[in-house]
């Protein structure tokens, strides 16, 4: 039984005051209705805004946690914040390999598979994304794409440590443009199939699978039905906290 994992990715969104008044709404509409225990979530702001939403949130069960970091200990990196710093500021999980890391930033799966390392060795959640082009796709590329986006960001992975994945079509992000449950399913459930040859079959069951890309709360339901998706990471939707209240609700088993 794999809990479901509903992720905000504020991307470079909502300095701290609003942040605050995220948190402070989030709070308010968790008391007046709870998301069931077995769901797990987070939410990950810009690095500034990691400790106002830490106070706000109060005792609302979600993990606060980091869109990226680098993943040496120490040195000359200018602009660059260790996995260790995130820990120190209260993070629990880091997305790492986000598409726009990969094609604005020029992210190599080299470089990725080093922070998965580093972040594991921290004692951070790494989640891992990946995701096919639209021309990928419409060249029948998805599944040699993604499994090699796998394999490679798993290369350093440290056994017995959980990790996330997140499949996140790109054409998806931030468009509007949602993956079809069977486009998803097919996706996550060749992903979780790579993963058995990559980490083995327990691993492969135990580990959560999220979709992202265009998620919203008309469409979560749906989504969140799939034998293969285990919650959401949410991009544009997840800035609203009563959006996200209610795709968290959506992702109740
Ligand atoms: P979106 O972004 O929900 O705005 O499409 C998802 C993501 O980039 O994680």
């Amino acid at each position: 039984m794999r809990n479901p994992f509903v992720v905000a990715n504020w991307k470079m969104n909502h300095a701290r005051a609003m942040a605050a008044q995220w948190a402070a709404t989030l709070v308010e509409l968790y008391r007046k209705e709870a998301w069931p225990a077995a769901v797990e979530t987070g939410v990950a702001p810009p690095f500034l805004s990691i400790d106002t939403v830490r106070a706000g949130v109060g005792s609302v069960p979600i993990l606060v946690g980091a869109q990226n970091m680098h993943w040496e200990a120490k040195g000359a990196f200018t602009g660059e914040l260790t996995a260790e710093m995130l820990v120190e500021a209260g993070c629990r999980f880091v997305i790492l390999g986000h598409s726009e890391r990969r094609h604005v930033f020029g992210e190599s799966d080299e470089r990725i598979a080093h922070k998965v390392q580093a972040a594991l060795h921290a004692g951070l959640l790494p989640i891992l994304c990946v995701g096919e082009t639209e021309h990928q796709r419409d060249e029948g590329r998805t599944e040699a794409v993604i499994e090699h986006q796998l394999r490679k960001g798993l290369e350093h992975h440290v056994a017995g440590r959980p990790f996330v994945l997140a499949y996140e079509p790109v054409w998806a992000i931030g468009t509007g443009k949602v993956a079809q449950p069977e486009q998803a399913q097919e996706a996550q459930g060749f992903l979780r199939h790579v993963l058995a040859s990559v980490a083995g079959s327990e691993t492969a069951k135990a580990t959560r699978i999220l979709y992202g890309g265009s998620v919203t709360a008309a469409n979560a339901p749906g989504l969140s039905k799939l034998p293969d998706v285990d919650g959401f990471l949410i991009g544009g939707a997840s800035l609203d906290a009563a959006g996200f209240h209610k795709i968290v609700l959506a992702a109740a088993p």
